[in-house]
């Protein structure tokens, strides 16, 4: 795990020009599309751009890794959770049916097994079990400890860093898998990760636009 980066908090909130005016751009364009895909999208790259200029990373992984183990915004995240029940909801819905595995490599899986391109039957536990005991699936989900956790029969926690991991699979899926569009717990994971993310950013003034 790298040490931890700085993160500078006011890079978007308190600066104008281009760079800035196109992260608020990006989120109220996320915040007010019907389409939730592409409202999932347009969030993503304006907290992409933002964590970028923030941590002076370009590598996605580098700066997530930033994020997630950033005593403020894991804060920030739980005061969230404290008063906003439709963040918390989200967050609990997600996080409980979470890992989010890598929409191609399930895709690849269900060919290679012959079973529909929907989930396998049985219950979400049930579903998680049979990919997470796949041979192969090395780390084709996140976050990346979730069989430790089910190892070890605890749930992941409800916290920053392991919604921030499971939210950052879900963003791969959809700019990676258009195919995924059509499964129903996709989905799920798309609302619920763009309803988190926006609350958090609302939540925090990341880009000084509330
Ligand atoms: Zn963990």
């Amino acid at each position: 795990m790298p040490p931890k980066a700085p993160i500078d908090f006011n890079s978007v909130r308190q600066a104008f020009g281009d760079g800035p005016d196109l992260i608020r751009d990006w989120f109220l364009r996320g915040k007010h599309e019907d389409n939730p895909f592409e409202g999932f999208i347009f969030t993503w790259i304006a907290f992409n751009g933002w964590a970028e200029r923030a941590t002076g990373l370009e590598r996605d992984t580098d700066w997530i890794q930033t994020l997630a183990v950033s005593d403020e915004m894991s804060r920030d995240f739980a005061e969230l959770l404290d008063w906003n029940e439709l963040a918390k909801k989200a967050v609990r819905r997600l996080m409980s049916a979470a890992p989010v595995f890598k929409s191609s490599w399930l895709r690849k899986k269900r060919r290679e097994l012959h079973l529909s391109d929907s989930e396998p039957g049985g219950s979400r536990a049930d579903q998680v079990d049979f990919w997470l005991a796949a041979p192969d699936v090395k780390a084709n989900f996140r976050p990346a400890c979730a069989r430790m956790h089910r190892q070890q029969r605890d749930r992941l926690p409800f916290n920053w860093a392991h919604t921030l991991h499971a939210v950052y699979q879900v963003r791969c899926n959809l700019f990676h898998g258009e195919k995924a569009r059509n499964n129903a717990l996709d989905a799920r994971f798309t609302a619920d990760g763009r309803r988190i993310l926006t609350a958090m950013i609302e939540a925090t003034d990341l880009f000084g636009v509330s």
